[in-house]
């Protein structure tokens, strides 16, 4: 199939970014599940400013793309991404410690459990919840990530935010109309690029921070799985839990090629290393369709399909 780039465009990319750029890379390695076809063309953007250049080029072209962080909440298909994936690894962290509350200023491609834990060794308390959760500031910023009673929205003063007709605005954390998992710009699928961040932080002690961080490690190590995986699939419906509906409906521990649900937290599906994104795919489709008919609940997607999913996965596994 012909790239969304064209020759003169490739040239451009490649002089900007060197080694930064790649065509129809696979996307499985820039996924926490290790599975997906590839995308036209990869574009690494070390920093915020890169990040803006590249987007911008793009828009001007009018050539599709995507920004993503660890790929930690997606699943992209075994067919690919017709479109340019943008891999955010912008880095910049700056603490005012001083200002009243303390705050933290972070690049939308930080790790934001590493940044839980340099707030940590500052003494500042206010995102010990974040501290395994494997996404960048800008997927927790896009998707409300939240885990231990605590989310985003609970933390985030502003955001500052690339939009292809306004250009950069800030943005507050009011107007991100934020819900669980969710904000209005992952509800409304509006492209706007989430370039930083700043954090409302309290002070603490380094050990007081570190503690909590350590019991919540603990938690999700005794009740959640190690592997590849996506973290949760589905998000909890009102008044109950998605992992507590699949394992009712008796499909802990059930497999699909090299993917299962996870006998440990039925809302996390595995991939040992040999799945591809149809296996879990199907699982997911398993486990819609049975919580459905034996309890009658629709459960929604926590993560998000990327990529082609209309045409057959199998096609795209026998050109593999
Ligand atoms: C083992 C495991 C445990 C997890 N635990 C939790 C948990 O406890 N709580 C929780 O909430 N989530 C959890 N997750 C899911 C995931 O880590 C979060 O949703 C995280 O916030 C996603 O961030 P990311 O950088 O990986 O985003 P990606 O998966 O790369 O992208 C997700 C979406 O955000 C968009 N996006 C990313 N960056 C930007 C940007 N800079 N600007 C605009 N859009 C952007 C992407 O285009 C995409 O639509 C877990 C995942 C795993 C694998």
């Amino acid at each position: 199939m012909k790239s969304v780039l064209n020759q003169q465009q490739n040239n451009t990319l490649q002089e900007l970014l060197g080694r930064g750029f790649e065509q129809f890379a696979h996307l499985e390695k820039f996924t926490t599940a290790h599975v997906g076809g590839p995308a036209d063309a990869v574009c690494i953007a070390n920093d915020s400013a890169a990040l803006e250049r590249i987007c911008t080029l793009l828009w001007q072209w009018q050539v599709p793309f995507r920004v993503l962080g660890k790929g930690s909440n997606i699943l992209v298909s075994d067919v690919g991404l017709h479109e340019v994936a943008i891999i955010n690894r912008s880095k910049t962290i700056r603490f005012d410690k001083e200002s009243n509350p303390p705050t933290v200023f972070a690049e939308s491609g930080v790790n934001f459990g590493g940044l839980a834990r340099q707030a940590a060794i500052h003494g500042l308390s206010g995102l010990e919840w974040v501290n395994s959760v494997p996404g960048t500031v800008g997927g927790g910023v896009y998707g409300n990530a939240g885990a231990h009673g605590s989310d985003t929205q609970q933390s985030l003063m502003m955001a500052d935010i690339l939009h292809p007709i306004h250009g950069k605005q800030q943005v507050p954390a009011s107007e991100m109309h934020y819900e669980y998992r969710s904000s209005i710009y992952k509800r409304n699928k509006e492209q706007v690029i989430i370039l930083s961040a700043t954090f409302r932080l309290e002070q603490s002690t380094r050990e007081l921070v570190e503690a909590k961080m350590a019991s919540f490690s603990e938690h999700r190590q005794n009740t959640q799985p190690p592997g590849a995986s996506l973290g949760s699939m589905f998000k909890n419906p009102p008044g109950d839990y998605a992992g507590r509906l699949i394992e009712a409906a008796g499909l802990k521990g059930t497999k699909i090629g090299g993917a299962e649900i996870s006998s440990k937290h039925a809302n996390f599906f595995l991939n040992d290393e040999s799945a591809t994104a149809q296996d879990i795919y199907q699982l997911i489709e398993l486990a819609r369709t049975t919580v459905k008919q034996k309890f009658n609940c629709d459960l929604e997607l926590e993560i998000e399909l990327i990529g082609d999913w209309t045409k057959s996965n199998a096609d795209a596994l026998e050109k593999k």
